[in-house]
């Protein structure tokens, strides 16, 4: 996914700060006041940031078992074909 800087308003003071995907759903302070500020995540968007995790976890754990499974099963053919 290309690098689509994202807009949005600082509530304390209004400066305009643009944000980068990797940044959606993140702590920051405004450039302009300090204020402490959350990133909103852009509608569809999805919150990429904070759901990246998880969801690399859990298709790389999925992959690795139909790996697993695969070569097991490409196993038990070789043996029973050697057998
Ligand atoms: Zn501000």
């Amino acid at each position: 996914m290309a690098e689509t800087p994202f807009k949005f308003y600082c509530d304390e003071c209004g400066q305009k700060i643009s944000v980068r995907e990797k940044q959606y759903g993140m702590k920051s302070n405004c450039p302009n006041c300090k204020v402490a500020i959350t990133v909103p995540v852009p509608e569809g968007a999805d919150s990429i940031a904070l759901e990246e995790t998880p969801v690399e976890l859990t298709s790389a754990r999925e992959t690795f078992i139909l790996c697993a499974v695969l070569m097991l099963g490409a196993l038990v053919a070789g043996v029973y074909v050697v057998m």
